[in-house]
C-alpha cells in the first residue's frame, strides 16, 4: 500500500519535473518532438545534455563515447546529493531507470529527478555513480 502510494507520488512528481525541466523543440506542427535534460554517461562519466525524442526512455546514447549509458540526474531530499539511481534490467534486455528510484548514496526514496535552476534542488555534492555495465541479476 505504501509502495503504490509512493509510486503515484513519484509519477506525479515526474510529471511536474518533466514539465519544468525540459526545453521542448517544436516540430513543424508545433508538437514537441525532442526534449533536453541534463544527464551523465555512466560509461565515460561525462556530463551531457541529453536530447531525445518524446517517449524515448533513458539510457540515451552518449554524444562523447557512443555508449547507450546516459542517465538523468536525480536529487535526494535526504542527503541533498545529486545521483543516478542504480539501473535496473529492462524488458528489452538493456537497462533502465528503476520504477522506484533510490538514492545511490543513502538509499532513501525521497528523491526526484533533478530540475535545473530549481530553488529546492541545490545539490551539496555528487554521489558516486553506479557501475557500468550494471550486473544482470
Ligand atoms: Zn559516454
Ligand atoms: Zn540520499
Amino acid at each position: 500500500m505504501k509502495n503504490s502510494l509512493l509510486g503515484l507520488l513519484t509519477v506525479a512528481l515526474f510529471g511536474v519535473a518533466g514539465y519544468l525541466a525540459f526545453r521542448g523543440f517544436s516540430g513543424p506542427k508545433g508538437i514537441v518532438e525532442k526534449v533536453e535534460s541534463p544527464g551523465v554517461c555512466l560509461a565515460c562519466k561525462q556530463e551531457v545534455l541529453a536530447s531525445y525524442k518524446v517517449g524515448e526512455a533513458p539510457p540515451l546514447v552518449c554524444s562523447a563515447c557512443g555508449e547507450r549509458a546516459v542517465f538523468q540526474w536525480f536529487y535526494c531530499y535526504d542527503c541533498h546529493r545529486r545521483f543516478v539511481p542504480e539501473p535496473e534490467p529492462a524488458p528489452d534486455g538493456g537497462f533502465g531507470v528503476p520504477m522506484y528510484p533510490k538514492c545511490y548514496a543513502c538509499g532513501c526514496q525521497s528523491v526526484q529527478q533533478l530540475i535545473p535552476n530549481f530553488q529546492e534542488h541545490v545539490p551539496s555534492g555528487d554521489a558516486n555513480l553506479p557501475k557500468w555495465p550494471p550486473k544482470k541479476s
